[in-house]
C-alpha cells in the first residue's frame, strides 16, 4: 500500500497537465477565484476549481485526482488523504503485528507450558522407570539370594549326610577292626583249643588203644545194658562206675557180668532189714 502511494503521488501531476476535465456539474470552474495555496488567480482561459473535501478553491498546479480518479481535488486534501490511507494502512499493519505478536505470544507460552508438561510427564517417566529398575533389580537380586540359600542349604544337607557317612563308617571301621582283633582271637584261641583237642585226641586214641588191650577180655558194657531194665543200668553204673570207666575187671572176677551176678547173689543172700536199707527196690529183669 505505501508503495502504491508513493507512485500516485510520483505520477499525478504528469497526468493532470493538460487539463482539469475531471470536473462535473456540480463543481463549476471560476476565473475569479484564486487558489487557496499559491494564491494566485488563474491566468488567460485557465479557471479555479472548488475542492470538494474542503470547499476550497485552488489552481491547476495544485489539483489531484481523488482516489477512485473519478475527480479532482485540491492538493493539501489529497495529501492529507494519502497521510489518512497511509496512518490507517500502518494502524492495521501495526495490529496485525500485535495480533501476530499475541499470537506468538500464546503460542509461546503454550509451547513453554507444552514444555513444562512434557518436562514433568519425563520426569514422573524417569522416576517410573528408576522404580522399575530397582525393582526389577531388588526382584532378580532377591531370586539370586533365594536360590543361593537354596543351593546352600541343599550343600549343607549332602555335607550333613557325607559327615554321618563318614561317621558311620568311620565307626563301622572301629568296629569292624575291634571285630577283626576279637575274631583273631578268637582264631588264635580256636587254633590253640583245636591244637590241645588234638594233642588230647592223640593222647585219648593211645589211651583207646591201651583200653582195648584191657576190655578184650572184659564183657562190654554195651551188652550188659541191654540185658537190664533203666534201674538196674542206673544201679550198675553206680555200683561199678570205676570199673565201667576204666573198663577194668572187677576184682575177683572174669568178666563184668559175672561181677554183676556176684553183686545180685549177695544181694539176695542180705537180710530183709538189709535189703530195705541198702536200695528200696527190686526189679524182675533178667540179671536182678
Ligand atoms: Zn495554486
Ligand atoms: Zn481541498
Ligand atoms: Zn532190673
Amino acid at each position: 500500500m505505501r508503495k502504491h502511494a508513493y507512485t500516485l503521488v510520483q505520477t499525478l501531476p504528469k497526468m493532470l497537465d493538460t487539463s482539469l476535465e475531471f470536473n462535473d456539474d456540480s463543481n463549476k470552474p471560476s476565473k475569479n477565484e484564486k487558489c487557496y495555496i499559491c494564491t494566485k488567480k488563474p491566468q488567460n482561459s485557465r479557471k479555479t476549481l472548488k475542492c470538494r473535501q474542503c470547499n476550497q478553491w485552488f489552481c491547476k498546479d495544485h489539483a489531484r485526482k481523488n482516489a477512485d480518479e473519478r475527480f479532482l481535488i485540491c492538493l493539501n486534501c489529497f495529501k492529507a488523504n494519502i497521510h489518512q490511507e497511509l496512518t490507517h494502512q500502518a494502524t492495521l499493519q501495526i495490529n496485525d503485528l500485535k495480533n501476530c505478536i499475541q499470537e506468538s505470544n500464546s503460542r509461546k507460552n503454550q509451547l513453554r507450558k507444552d514444555i513444562n508438561h512434557k518436562k514433568t510427564q519425563i520426569e514422573k517417566l524417569e522416576i517410573q522407570i528408576n522404580n522399575k529398575n530397582s525393582i526389577n533389580n531388588l526382584e532378580i537380586t532377591q531370586r539370586k539370594i533365594e536360590q543361593e540359600s537354596l543351593m546352600t542349604n541343599a550343600l549343607t544337607k549332602e555335607i550333613e549326610t557325607l559327615e554321618r557317612v563318614l561317621e558311620s563308617s568311620k565307626s563301622s571301621e572301629k568296629e569292624n577292626k575291634m571285630r577283626l582283633e576279637s575274631i583273631e582271637g578268637e582264631i588264635e584261641e580256636v587254633e590253640k583249643y583245636t591244637n590241645f583237642m588234638r594233642e588230647e585226641k592223640n593222647k585219648l586214641l593211645t589211651r583207646y588203644d591201651e583200653l582195648n588191650k584191657d576190655m578184650r577180655d572184659t564183657v562190654p558194657y554195651g551188652r550188659l545194658k541191654q540185658a537190664v531194665c533203666p534201674k538196674c543200668c542206673v544201679k550198675i553204673k553206680r555200683r561199678f562206675r570205676d570199673q565201667l570207666l576204666y573198663g577194668l575187671r572187677t576184682e575177683g572176677t572174669d568178666s563184668m557180668i559175672e561181677s554183676v551176678l556176684a553183686a545180685k547173689a549177695s544181694f539176695k543172700a542180705m537180710s530183709e532189714t538189709d535189703k530195705m536199707s541198702t536200695s528200696g527196690d527190686a526189679c524182675h529183669c533178667i540179671i536182678f
